[in-house]
């Protein structure tokens, strides 16, 4: 999973509503690792990116989700093979044509934080 703009808000950064109850059926229900700038393999980096928004419960869950590496694409760091979702809300076009060319398409989840519920309607999605 992405952080800005799916854990985040990307305008006025501010946790997403619902985020709370979303980082808590996610870290239930899913293997969770993180797909974002804030992680180069190291998850150290996107918790203290985090610990200003969260609580110390919250960031105690999101000390389990684990780091990737990648450079360039954030595809480079998935297991095309393994049943996964993808939360980002801003997929590039070339993510997207790899993940066609593995039949994944439908694994990506776009976020969306400016529609209300938003992350209700992802947990919705992936349960
Ligand atoms: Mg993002």
């Amino acid at each position: 999973m992405d952080i800005d703009g799916v854990l985040l808000t990307t305008k006025n950064t501010k946790p997403a509503q619902h985020s709370t109850e979303f980082i808590d059926f996610i870290l239930d229900n899913y293997n969770c690792y993180w797909l974002t700038t804030h992680c180069h393999g190291d998850s150290k980096q996107a918790i203290k990116y985090l610990t200003p928004y969260f609580d110390r419960t919250t960031l105690n869950k999101l000390e389990l989700v684990k780091p990737t590496i990648w450079k360039t694409l954030k595809t480079e760091a998935i297991e095309f093979a393994t049943d996964f979702f993808w939360l980002d809300d801003y997929p590039f076009t070339s993510e997207k044509n790899i993940l066609i060319a593995h039949n994944c398409l439908h694994k990506l989840i776009t976020v969306n934080l400016n529609r209300r519920n938003e992350l209700k309607r992802v947990i919705d999605v992936i349960k």
